[in-house]
Formats: C-alpha cells, sequence, structure tokens
C-alpha cells in the first residue's frame, strides 16, 4: 500500500475542489487534489462536434481549442460576481458569449399543437463560454501542480486518528490501495453522495447524517440530449431554439450552438433538450430516447431536424459519482436551507464541507457553478484564518 501525507487533502476535483487547489496554491500551502474519476471537472463536461464517424466512435473527445457543446452546465449569469472574477483571472473573457435568443420560442400542448411565441422560456441574458463550459475546467486544472492530482483515487474511509485524518483510498482503475494521512479534509462533493459512499470514523450523528441527506444533489437525476446539425434550421426560420413540451421526452429545449465567430467548417450547430423521462426508465431505453427526442424536434422545428448529424445523451442519473438511489427521480431543486455547520467537531472541525451544495441558499446560487466558487473561497477562508470561526483549533498551515 502507498502512503502519502500532507497538510489539506481535497476531495472531489469538479469545479470547487479545483478552484480550493487552485487558491491553496497561490497561497504556497501544501495539498492533494484526489478525484475518483479519471477525468477532472465532475459534474462540468463538454465533447467537441464530432461529424465524422470516426470522430463519434470516441464518443465523447474533449479539445478545449475545438468548439465544443456542454454535456452538463451551460450558462452562468451576470450578477455571479465569483465566477465572472474567475473568468477574468483565467483570461477566458474573450470566450464569453450569450446564449442565443432571438427569434420565437415554441409550446407544444398535450394534444401535439405547436404554437409559436411562448414566453417565459428564452434563455435570453445567460451566458456561455466558446469552447464549453469545459474551458473553465481545464484551464483551472492548468493551472495547478500536476504532481499534486490524484485521479481514478475514491475516498472509501475518513478516519479521525491521532488528531489527524486517515483517508483510505481506491484506485477505481487498477484497485491498488492508497492512504493519504492529511490535517485537513475538503469535503468538495455533494454531501448526499458523500453520505452514500463514504464511511466515517467516528460515525456521524443521526441528525447530522439525515441533516447531510436532505441537500439534494442539483442536476444529479437530469439528462440531456443534444442533437448536432450541419446547419442551422431553426435560425433561418427566425425561430430561437427554444421549446417546451408538454408531450416530450425532451420537456425543455434550447439552442446549444458554439460561437457565432466560429468559421463555417468548425462552427457546430446545435439543439439540447432536459429529458422529462425518469431516470429509472431512462436506463437501457437510450435508443428508442433518442429516436423519441429527434421525432420531437421534427413536430417542433420541421423535416430538417430528422438528420441529425450526431446525437448524444448524457445521462448524470446512471453517473456513480454524482447521483446516489435518490436522485434517480428528477425532483431536487435547490436546497432550501444552509448546511448548519461547515465542519465537523468530531474530527476536531478538521472535515470541511464544501461543494456548491454547501453555499449559502439565501445568496441563491447554492447547486451552481457560482454557489461552487463561493463554498471554496469560504473553505480557503476556513483554512486560513481560523480566527474567523469559533472553532477550536487555531491555523492550520
Ligand atoms: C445537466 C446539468 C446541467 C447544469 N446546468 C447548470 C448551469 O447551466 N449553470 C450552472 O451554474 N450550473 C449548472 N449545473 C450545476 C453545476 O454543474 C454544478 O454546480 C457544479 O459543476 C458543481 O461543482 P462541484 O465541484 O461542487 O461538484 P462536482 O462537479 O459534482 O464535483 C464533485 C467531484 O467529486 C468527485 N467524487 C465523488 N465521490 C468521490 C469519492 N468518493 N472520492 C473522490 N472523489 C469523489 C466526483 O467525481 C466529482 O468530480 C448543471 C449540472 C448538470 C448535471
Amino acid at each position: 500500500m502507498i502512503c502519502m501525507k500532507t497538510n489539506t487533502l481535497i476531495i472531489g476535483g469538479g469545479i470547487s475542489g479545483l478552484h480550493t487547489a487552485y487558491l491553496l496554491q497561490k497561497l504556497n500551502k501544501d495539498f492533494i487534489l484526489m478525484d475518483a474519476r479519471n477525468r477532472l471537472g465532475g459534474r462540468i463536461l463538454s465533447s467537441n462536434y464530432q461529424t465524422s464517424e470516426s470522430e463519434k466512435s470516441n464518443k465523447i473527445h474533449y479539445d478545449e481549442k475545438s468548439p465544443a457543446f456542454d454535456l452538463g452546465p451551460s450558462w452562468f449569469w451576470p450578477g455571479q460576481s465569483n465566477l465572472h472574477t474567475l473568468i477574468n483571472e483565467l483570461e477566458l473573457g474573450g470566450s464569453v458569449f450569450h446564449q442565443h435568443a432571438t427569434g420565437q420560442s415554441l409550446y407544444e400542448d398535450q394534444q401535439g399543437n405547436v404554437q409559436q411565441g411562448f414566453y417565459g422560456i428564452s434563455m435570453e441574458g445567460a451566458y456561455r463560454l466558446n469552447g464549453g463550459m469545459q474551458l473553465l475546467t481545464a484551464k483551472l486544472a492548468s493551472k495547478i501542480d500536476n504532481n499534486k492530482i490524484l485521479q481514478s483515487a475514491k475516498v472509501e474511509t475518513l478516519e479521525y486518528i491521532d488528531d489527524q485524518i486517515r483517508a483510505s483510498i481506491q484506485n477505481t482503475t487498477n484497485n491498488e490501495r492508497l492512504e493519504i494521512i492529511s490535517k485537513n479534509i475538503v469535503l468538495a462533493l455533494p454531501p448526499r453522495l458523500a453520505m452514500s459512499s463514504i464511511r466515517f470514523k467516528p460515525a456521524l450523528s443521526k441528525p447530522r447524517i439525515n441533516e447531510l441527506n436532505s441537500y439534494a444533489t442539483w442536476m444529479a437525476g437530469h439528462a440531456k440530449i443534444i442533437a448536432t446539425y450541419a446547419k442551422p434550421f431553426w435560425i433561418e426560420k427566425e425561430l430561437s431554439g427554444d421549446a417546451v413540451s408538454h408531450i416530450g421526452p425532451m420537456r425543455e429545449i434550447h439552442d446549444a450552438s458554439s460561437h457565432p465567430s466560429n468559421n463555417d467548417e468548425t462552427r457546430g450547430y446545435a439543439l439540447f433538450g432536459f429529458l422529462g423521462v425518469p431516470g429509472s426508465y431512462r436506463k437501457g431505453n437510450e435508443n428508442e430516447i433518442k429516436q423519441a427526442a429527434i421525432a420531437q424536434l421534427v413536430r417542433l422545428f420541421g423535416e430538417d431536424a430528422a438528420h441529425p448529424t450526431n446525437v448524444i445523451l448524457k445521462d448524470w442519473a446512471q453517473e456513480e459519482f454524482t447521483a446516489t438511489e435518490v436522485d434517480q427521480t428528477m425532483g431536487g431543486g435547490h436546497a432550501s436551507s444552509s448546511i448548519r455547520d461547515y465542519t465537523e467537531s468530531d474530527f476536531a472541525d478538521r472535515l470541511i464541507w464544501s461543494g456548491t451544495e454547501t453555499a449559502d441558499h439565501l445568496r441563491g446560487y447554492n447547486g451552481l457553478i457560482e454557489g461552487a466558487i463561493e463554498a471554496s473561497l469560504r473553505t480557503v477562508d476556513l483554512l486560513v484564518d481560523s480566527s474567523k470561526t469559533d472553532k477550536k483549533w487555531g491555523g492550520v498551515f
């Protein structure tokens, strides 16, 4: 078994954990960042536009220099100051563009009648990143010392022992065991997922477990379908690409095309929709659902929609490192309360809950990328300046 030691072990290499690692590195502090997946970014995931059959067989391919569409989050909004600061700091301002929203929205009723001019569905005003949202995590990861990042490393047990925390870890590709002794642990993953997949010694109290389980993992039960096209036929028909439907299988549809300035050869045109079909039915029925989705796009946007260059279904409810059994229904929503205590007293307050689900619900960004950065900033504050809390430990570095 391999053993390592660090001051701060960050569990979770989504945007929140990456941001914490980025800040600790800037402060010249010791840390290890680890993630159970064999990639970084967590719920942030993009894929390049693929047109040839060989490209499509690679399924998800991402190269940040090529146009891409988002399989996870697509949007951010004005007023999300922490995210805007990060985008500027990473010099990604030139990649920001407005979600396409010009033209009429569509509405499909239960009888299959399609009407134009439906209000309230447009994503007008939202921003996107040319190169996909993964550009953000890829750029952030490139700023972090690679020697401090472990991938395919799944935490199984966290044990408070001799005034430090022992993390037992399994390598998910070769099954090797690893042990990391750390002074502090940052849990940059959804609390509900941590409750179902990590063993805590000493065990957390029943009320605390119930509380942590009550924070639904934002979008964990959802799935997206992306259909890419050679031509933006909906834009040519003066449609925005936005639609709502009472028939489905997609209940909400939007334009997912890349930035208009990309040249014609690389420009990717796409429509995407959130599925309205629950996770339990989606599993095993992917092809049928994809076909039904294309039939729905034809009903809404006309015959041109019948010939996509590619169709991808990304089902987050099937992702072991995002969703749990409870997330198989699509409910959830943003938590309407905030975590009572960010640190665990039985772990000498050195176990810190982070990740977007722990952001302040009153600010309203919990669940979103902005919330993930907010949680990271609070976490680094806790790590660096313990006087800002009334916790018993005095400074961790
Ligand atoms: C379909 C979809 C659409 C969305 N749309 C938007 C949007 O438009 N705008 C927006 O702002 N937000 C959106 N979101 C939410 C956004 O993706 C999240 O807020 C953000 O990515 C969360 O980041 P995080 O780092 O907190 O968590 P995560 O990205 O979930 O990262 C947690 C990490 O922990 C790792 N992990 C899990 N278990 C273990 C373990 N035992 N050991 C080690 N590592 C582990 C996981 O692999 C993962 O990488 C969307 C999400 C989805 C799924």
